[in-house]
């Protein structure tokens, strides 16, 4: 079956992974496979106020819902694109007098969509809302606990819409949303095609959040929570479409955990099975043939496990220059013990750099920025999304600590990645090509100012020959 823009992807069975999507055309790396709008997606409780709950962009100033005194609008532009999806929303948080937790608004949102709809949801989507019924019925379920009990979701549910779903199989993906800058989640939403694509720890696609143009307010381009499935490499015809729905750089035994814990299920794909980078991951460091013993490793990997988890802590509490002194002071402790592929030093070595270009210390953040891509190189795939971040916080760095030459190849490196996962028009991707003619431009500025010097000196040096000559005639 191939419907609207979906021509480069059909679905088919795929085994036991159940369905699945194939290619039905050979792919390009960066090749947009499909994208789709969210069918419903809600701000997170924390952000509440400080995001739009339209077009989830942060903003200084938003408008209260005069209704709900919840719902926060960048202006009417905002407000009115989403009255649809909050006017049963609106009405149930007033009866409440209080609002429920953003799974319990997603799973409602949900369910008032498909009740108000009947059937597909737009002819390019593969996927006809029923299945997603089955995806909400999970959701208070699996959050009853926090939220407050199902009884909260249905009373909240009745005040919109009366009918509950019954069916039982899901396969809708819900994808947690970012800022324009994809810097910070923001919220959560549901992506009923991206459910259809399988996931493999070593995906050939992946998958972005792009919201457009972000001038451009009121026009069609402001489009909201809008996925884009990518290409990663080249795609053969016929082949299975895969993203991964957990970050590369956990353990395979962590990474399906994690797997099992959110999606439920097992996964067999073949890093899992075999195991693959484990090794590296876990590492012991090797200089000159020395290796340490093996307690050495255990106790410092028991101390490094530790010490991530503290500067967490004082990370989420902004404690930033505590967070830099346990950083060095674990990364001293791991030096000549763990390698640099090392998940706890590559740890670390993130939140370090981060925090460090954050205190504007560029040098020293420059240095860890440097290891950490290093390392991340040997470890993600070559188009990882996460990796040409990484290589742009390092050319960033480089670049504020008066290393123009060296940052400016991080990123060029970095727009390259980006260029796949990212896509040219979005917006983290046109910063950073503006980084790169920046510095490009810093760059030609430097060494003219270095041929200028050269050329001053030469012309000091001859005059000093041609004086002592003087002298000596
Ligand atoms: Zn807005
Ligand atoms: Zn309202
Ligand atoms: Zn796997």
């Amino acid at each position: 079956m191939t419907v609207g823009n979906m021509e480069s992807a059909q679905l088919f069975d795929a085994g036991n992974k159940g369905r699945g999507l194939r290619a039905t055309k050979e792919l390009r790396a960066g090749e947009v496979v499909f994208a789709e709008p969210s069918f419903s997606a809600v701000v997170f409780d924390s952000l509440a106020t400080q995001v739009c709950h339209s077009c989830f962009r942060r903003q200084a100033k938003l408008h209260r819902c005069a209704q709900c005194n919840f719902a926060h609008y960048c202006d009417r532009t905002c407000q009115t694109a989403c009255w649809d999806e909050h006017k049963q929303e609106c009405a149930a948080i007033k009866k409440m007098g209080k609002w429920p937790g953003e799974n319990v608004r997603l799973a409602a949102r949900t369910l008032w969509c498909i009740h108000k709809d009947t059937g597909i949801v737009s002819d390019s989507q593969l996927v006809s809302v029923d299945h997603l019924e089955a995806h909400v019925a999970d959701l208070p379920k699996e959050t009853s606990a926090a939220q407050g009990g199902c009884d909260t979701f249905l009373e909240y549910c009745s005040y919109g819409r009366s009918s509950l779903p019954s069916t039982t199989s899901h396969t809708s993906m819900e994808l947690t949303l970012s800022d324009q800058r994809g810097l910070q989640a923001v919220g959560v939403g549901l992506f009923p095609n991206l459910g259809l694509v399988n996931h493999d720890c070593w995906p050939n696609c992946s998958v972005i959040l792009n919201h457009g143009n972000q001038s451009a307010v009121s026009s069609a381009l402001h489009s909201q929570r809008r996925i884009e499935l990518r290409a990663a490499g080249h795609i053969s015809e016929g082949e299975e479409l895969t993203v991964s729905y957990v970050d590369f750089l956990n353990l395979s035994t962590g990474r399906q955990k994690k797997l099992q814990e959110r999606f439920h299920f097992q996964c067999s794909c073949e890093q899992c099975s075999e195991h693959v980078k484990d090794d590296l991951m876990t590492a012991a460091a090797e200089s000159e043939g020395n290796k340490p013993s093996a307690d050495k490793v255990k106790e410092v990997t028991a101390f490094s496990k530790e010490c991530v988890e503290k500067i967490e802590r004082l990370r989420a509490e902004k404690d930033y220059h505590e967070v830099v002194r346990l950083c060095r002071d674990c990364l001293e402790k791991q030096e000549n013990v763990l390698a640099d592929t090392h998940l706890y030093v590559l740890r670390v070595l993130s939140v370090a750099s981060e925090v460090l270009s954050y205190l504007q210390s560029f040098s020293e953040a420059a240095g860890y920025a440097r290891r950490m891509v290093e390392g991340y190189m040997k470890l993600y795939n070559p188009n990882n999304a996460q990796l040409g971040l990484a290589i742009m916080r390092a050319g960033v760095a480089h670049w504020h600590a008066g290393q123009i030459e060296v940052g400016h190849g991080f990123i060029c490196r970095a727009v390259a990645i980006l260029m796949v996962t990212h896509g040219p028009n979005h917006p983290i991707t046109r910063d950073l090509e503006s980084m790169r003619m920046q510095t490009e431009m810093e760059l030609k500025m430097f060494k003219q100012k270095e041929c200028v010097y050269h050329a001053t000196r030469d012309a000091a040096l001859m005059k000093q020959r041609l004086l002592k000559r003087k002298q000596r005639t």
